[in-house]
């Protein structure tokens, strides 16, 4: 089932999101709908707050990086519970969007390399390290579950430039592609 996605300044995204454990109810279909509402949105990250639950949990697939970068070929993963325990390594900027902000796209320093815990959905613990764009996307979406958006990392005066942007996508002035909820939906006139 495809769920709403949460557009920007909806409440849930700026939570921090709680962990979870095995008895989190219907939690595999809650993966399934999420690989689905990604897939469908085009999407390769999707964190739980995103389809308005305030849990830790994020789906990946960088398959549509494979061009580009081949080692990343059929690179789909479910993380649980992740948190990081290193960032480190050089700073570079990447051109950033969200399925949360639609046709906002920025440039976004981060560290190249994050090492983090997660578990699986058998709740076995792992300990990973990733960097370049897989560092990356999985940054982003750990920010998700710590009530932040890429957008939190542009100057001051870039977030004012955008500023009507945003408040266009938290009232629902914008055609997305797919279905969301805007936390302060104005009736288009
Ligand atoms: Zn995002």
């Amino acid at each position: 089932m495809i769920l709403p996605i949460t557009a920007y300044g909806h409440p849930t995204l700026k939570k921090v999101a709680s962990d979870i454990d095995e008895h989190f109810p219907n939690l595999n279909i809650l993966i399934e709908n999420m690989f689905e509402t990604m897939y469908a949105a085009s999407g390769v990250g999707l964190a739980a707050p995103q389809v308005n639950q305030s849990i830790r949990l994020i789906v990946l697939d960088a398959t549509p990086f494979e061009k580009e970068h081949p080692e990343l070929s059929g690179f789909k993963k479910v993380l649980i519970n992740p948190h990081i325990t290193s960032l480190e390594g050089e700073e570079w900027a990447y051109n950033e969007g969200c399925l949360s902000i639609p046709d906002i796209h920025e440039d976004v320093i981060r560290k190249s390399t994050v090492q983090i815990t997660y578990q699986d959905e058998q709740f076995n613990v792992h300990h990973e390290t990733y960097s370049g764009i897989l560092g990356r996307i999985i940054q982003h979406e750990y920010d998700h579950l710590e009530g932040k958006l890429f957008v939190d990392h542009l100057t001051p005066l870039k977030k004012i430039l955008l500023k009507r942007k945003l408040t266009d996508i938290s009232s629902g002035q914008i055609e997305a592609k797919y279905k969301m909820i805007f936390p302060h939906l104005k009736k288009k006139r």
